[in-house]
């Protein structure tokens, strides 16, 4: 391969911010940090009538039906009008107008699914459905993942005194031991581990029934991402593997996850499958999943949708073999 083609294919695998291929990423949103000290400033900002307000109860997003479209976006007025609000945080800034994610209470959300003006959808099926113009969708993750962890961070996990909200939503403060806490994010590995033209993908019972994908779980305490790759691979279907090529990551805001693509060299051959974890997975060859990918595999098998990345962790071995682990 030339220089010149080296490199586009390396743009390929790596696409400027803003060009998302996966859901959930790519932010139009500057976060304007330098705000969250500013209380005054924020709070004139949180009352005034440029400001938009995603709006979120748990795991339902709500919707404005505005003729034939879906709008995610409502004013102060309208998001104060929701009933009883936990956390209200700073996302940031689209175009100096300020946007801020609203948690609502679950006891508020129910009586909402009744009103024929607003439509309670969960983020997953906004995404597969495209059911918001596309620039809302990872604002909308980022509203999810810091609401939900308000939601479970009430009380200090070092003294058990209640905690508040400071900078904007993204730190709680313990008044009584001064801990401050700082929002959660889960690294989890997702890989794909080749060997030649072969790679292997599993089934985890939740699976739809004719989907395969990546194997994946969470980074443990004390592990690089490469370790984890090997244990995760070693313990869901006893393979060993070699060399680990990052790829690509994705906010995973269910609750509070990062997904970090990989591919992985397998060194060994015979899957041993846990079933405590995988309810099946085996060898897939480069154009069995070709096949997949284009949905015209003919036992019905497919990959998950390009909303996921192991989606496009899949396709670029397809498109490029081996040469994803160079
Ligand atoms: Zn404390």
């Amino acid at each position: 391969m030339n220089g010149a083609a080296s490199i586009r294919r390396k743009m390929s695998r790596n696409p400027a911010p803003g060009a998302p291929r996966h859901a959930y990423s790519g932010s139009l949103l500057e976060r304007a940090a330098g705000k969250r000290n500013d209380e005054a400033g924020l709070a004139a900002l949180a009352e005034s009538n440029r400001a938009g307000y995603y709006v979120i109860g748990g795991e339902s997003v709500v919707l404005k039906i505005n003729g034939e479209k879906l709008d995610p976006l409502f004013s102060v007025a309208e998001a104060g009008a929701f009933g009883r609000s936990r956390e209200t945080v700073f996302l940031g800034l689209r175009n100096d107008e300020p946007r801020f994610g609203r948690g609502l209470d679950a006891d508020a959300v129910e009586p909402l699914k009744a009103r024929k003006d607003l439509k309670l959808i969960d983020l997953r099926s906004i995404a597969l459905q495209g059911a918001v113009a596309a620039e809302h969708v990872p604002p909308l993750a980022e509203a999810k993942a810091i609401l939900g962890w308000h939601a479970r961070h009430q009380f200090c996990p070092n003294c058990g005194a209640r905690t508040v909200p400071v900078q904007g939503g993204w730190r709680r403060d313990c008044p009584a031991c001064k801990a401050e806490h700082f929002p959660r994010t889960d690294p989890v590995v997702i890989m794909l581990a080749i060997a030649g033209e072969r790679c292997v993908l599993g089934r985890s019972p939740r699976f739809p029934p004719t989907m395969w994908s990546c194997l994946a779980g969470f980074a443990e305490p004390g592990e690089s991402i490469e370790e984890a790759v090997r244990r995760e691979v070693q313990e869901e279907v006893g393979l060993t593997c070699g060399r680990v090529k990052y790829f690509a990551s994705q906010p995973w805001p269910f609750p509070s996850s990062l997904m970090i693509g990989c591919h992985a060299q397998a060194q060994t051959e015979t899957i041993v499958i846990d079933e405590s974890e995988i309810e099946d997975a085996r060898w897939f060859d480069r154009e069995e999943l070709k096949l997949m990918l284009a949905r015209q595999h003919p036992e019905g098998f497919t990959t998950p949708p390009p909303i996921a990345i192991a989606h496009h962790i899949v396709r670029d071995f397809v498109d490029n073999g081996c040469k994803v682990l160079e």
